[in-house]
Parts: structure tokens; sequence; C-alpha cells
């Protein structure tokens, strides 16, 4: 083969390349179009629990306890409301959170917490999360759950999967670190819920 051949047949898979590339890009964007335009007409929302779930903050309770504060007073939870630079994000609920909200949905954080000084973590999340709640207990994230259109609720405690379900929103278990201090409300898979793997890291 001549040499202008060899690099006419070399311009040609390129353009073939750029084109296939093209081609892919405008499927993706369509696809992305429609789901976005859907789900924000729907307004539908996905809610992620916050402790173990989007983020290991083990760390943060950790240093309330150490405080020597008397444990679960006012007091003790703005410790842990205010210690979320030693928290860390659960990369795979976390990824999974923003690719909800780049598809248009509306990302609710539930935290068992009650909000004493929770401004600041509030605002830490306002890029990611559409509402931030502080429930101020297990037992009612229901309620919660009932007020949105939330088509799917992430968490890590056994009480996470019943209040999802009173709330009737299909609900997934995401694993605790097993460097978690929080041992209690956790029994993965034991109430026939899906376990997602990997979501311990
Ligand atoms: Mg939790």
């Amino acid at each position: 083969m001549s040499l202008v051949k060899t690099v006419a047949a070399d311009v040609k898979a390129k353009a073939d390349k750029a084109w296939s590339f093209t081609k892919k890009l405008v499927v993706f964007g369509g696809v992305w179009g429609l789901t976005f335009s859907l789900v924000t007409i729907g307004r539908l929302g996905v809610a992620f629990d916050y402790d173990d779930t989007l983020v290991f903050s083990t760390p943060a309770f950790k240093k309330a306890f150490d405080s020597g504060i008397q444990p679960y007073s006012p007091a003790f939870w703005e410790v842990v409301n205010n210690s979320y630079e030693l928290e860390e994000r659960k990369p795979l609920v976390w990824t999974a959170a923003w690719l909800f909200r780049v598809f248009g949905f509306k990302v609710a954080v539930i935290s068992t917490r009650p909000p004493h000084g929770g401004e600041a973590l509030k605002k830490e999340w306002r890029n990611l999360a559409t509402s931030f709640y502080f429930a101020g207990g297990a037992l009612n994230k229901h309620r919660l759950l009932k007020d949105g259109r939330y088509v799917l609720y992430f968490g890590d405690s056994d009480s996470d999967i019943s209040e999802g379900r009173m709330a009737k929103v299909l609900t997934l278990r995401v694993k605790r670190s097993p460097k978690s201090t929080y041992k209690e409300d956790y029994n993965p898979g034991k109430m026939g819920e899906l376990v997602i793997p990997f979501t311990e890291l």
C-alpha cells in the first residue's frame, strides 16, 4: 500500500471512531434528557440515611463521647453535628446519590440525629442534598419519607428498613463499615431486603 493510501485509511479510521463516539454521546444525551424531564416533572426523590449510610461518622461521635459532655444531651449533639470534618464520605453511596441528582432526582438526607447546632452540617451538604432533615429519632423517619415522592430509601439500620416500609418506599440496605462502633440495630438481609455489596467501604 502506498503512503497516501495508508494515511487515508488512518484518517478514515479516526473519523469513524470520532463519529461512533459522537453517536454514543448523542444517545446518552437523549437518554439523560428524557430521564431528567420525566423525573423532574414527576418531582421524584430518593432519600438517604446519614450516619453509616452516606458517611462513616464514628470519629465525630468519638470526639463527642471523649469530650466528657453528658452523652445524648443537646451539647453532645452540638459537638457531633459540628465535627463533620472528621467524617468520611462512603464512596459508593455518595457517588450513587450524585448520579441520582444528575438525573434530576431530589436528594433528601434523613438523619436520625436531633438538630442541635446542625445548621453548618446542613450547609456543608447543600450541593448534594435538596433537603436535609434531622429526624430526632430513628422511628420518626417514616413521617418524613411519606412526605415526598420518594422512589428509594437507603439506610444501614434495621429500623431504616422498617421505617421505609412503613412509608411504602422501596428500601435498600447499605452495609456499615466494620470500623463503625455502632453495632446495634444491624442485621443485614434479615428482613429480606436487598443488601448492596461494597457499601461497607
Ligand atoms: Mg444510620
